[in-house]
């Protein structure tokens, strides 16, 4: 605490971010990155845009994502928004969308809602995921602020189904509150976990229906550009005039221009992603057959990362805890992900790398696993 801080940054908790080390070299299975480059013709237009005039100020309305965006889904430019990562979308969502009523979200979730709502002063109720970390669609129909969900949910990796979230746009439609759908891993998800990375379950191609639906795509994961910041919402042009108004109000220029002009390529070079996102969902599959066959506790995962908890007993009674196996694969130079909170604190969030990076990990889990067997 310092005395020069207002009570404002007095009472803030901060999201902790995954690490990103440079002192060694990691095999990086924190932060849900795409182990694969990005688009080609993406790195193309950044060095057009290198070659560009960065003297002047960007366009302070993203009009090159969004119109790719709009093309890329079938929908206007004026139904989207974008903006410099998808975490800064979310913020803007909550100052333009929720109130003093109570906004629901799961209690297992994206951590930084939290911080979001600490932030912008907003009440927040956290119903309780099922034991099997599944979300109850029904506990997001009744009378709230607004709801904001992640599908596929983070850290978990389960997914809602495109009926039950718009049943839930309906409900709340009822009291003209905002559901807002963070879909950071939808491209990942696919009906029956079957490796086809289709995208199933993306909700764009609904806002048409449900004038209170906003869906938040982030460019991190899925388009492979966690290091240049970009994400895009789309949704009706009064929430899309809503985020306009909080971000006029805070930064005109929250994208430069490499971002938007990488960004744009990249959502329109659809088949170059089909393509990297469908091998990850197949290692995906892999690794949670293998780390099942080791005795692991896996989450069925729509995500480009799985959920998973090291087999409770050993043969001679020594359970190896999921922070003891944290710390020995950390030693082994591999980053995961390990959130020490109730409920969850038994379980790992480990993206999914390359076929390479995935071998090298189950080979210090099958390790650990057996000595502590022995
Ligand atoms: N939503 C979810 C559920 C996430 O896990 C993340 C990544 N930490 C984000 C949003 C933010 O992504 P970015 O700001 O990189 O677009």
């Amino acid at each position: 605490m310092s005395r020069y801080w207002s009570n404002l940054a007095q009472r803030l908790s901060p999201y902790v971010p995954g690490e990103q080390p440079k002192d060694r070299k990691f095999i990086k299975l924190n932060t849900n990155e795409n182990p694969y480059p990005p688009s080609p013709k993406a790195l193309d237009a950044i060095q057009k845009a290198v070659n560009g005039d960065l003297r002047l100020y960007p366009d302070p309305s993203c009009t090159l994502l969004r119109e790719a965006a709009a093309k890329r889904w079938g929908i206007k430019p004026e139904q989207v928004f974008a903006g410099n990562g998808s975490d800064e979308i979310l913020a803007f969502a909550f100052a333009a969308f929720f109130d003093r009523t109570p906004v629901l979200f799961p209690d297992i979730t994206y951590s930084f809602y939290p911080v979001y709502a600490e932030l912008w002063d907003i009440p927040y109720e956290t119903p309780l995921l099922n034991k099997d970390f599944s979300i109850n669609p029904d506990d997001y129909k009744r009378n709230s602020g607004g709801v904001i969900i992640p599908n596929p949910n983070a850290p978990t990796g389960r997914a809602l189904s495109i009926d039950a979230l718009r049943e839930i746009a309906g409900a709340q439609e009822k009291n003209k509150r905002v559901l807002v759908v963070d879909e950071a891993y939808i491209a990942f998800a696919d009906e029956g976990g079957t490796g086809a990375g289709t995208g199933f379950g993306a909700l764009i191609p609904y806002i048409n229906d449900h004038p209170n639906l906003l869906v938040i795509r982030t460019l991190s994961k899925d388009a492979a550009f966690a290091g240049l910041r970009a994400g895009y919402a789309a949704g009706s042009e009064e929430l899309i005039e809503g985020l306009v108004r909080v971000k006029d109000s805070f930064n005109s220029y929250t994208m430069g221009s490499l971002a938007l002009a990488a960004s744009s390529a990249a959502v329109l070079d659809v088949s170059y992603y089909e393509n990297i996102n469908r091998r990850i969902c197949l290692t995906r599959n892999r690794v949670t057959e293998e780390l099942r066959s080791l005795g692991f506790d896996v989450v069925p995962s729509q995500a480009n990362f799985v959920f998973a908890s090291p087999p409770e007993k050993a043969h001679n009674g020594i359970a190896m805890t999921a922070a003891a196996l944290f710390g020995i694969l950390r030693e082994q130079g591999i980053l995961v992900r390990h959130f020490k909170k109730p409920r969850i604190d038994r379980y790992l969030r480990i993206s999914i790398g390359t076929d390479e990076e995935m071998d090298a990990f189950l080979s210090v889990c099958k390790k650990a696993i057996t000595e502590n067997n022995a």
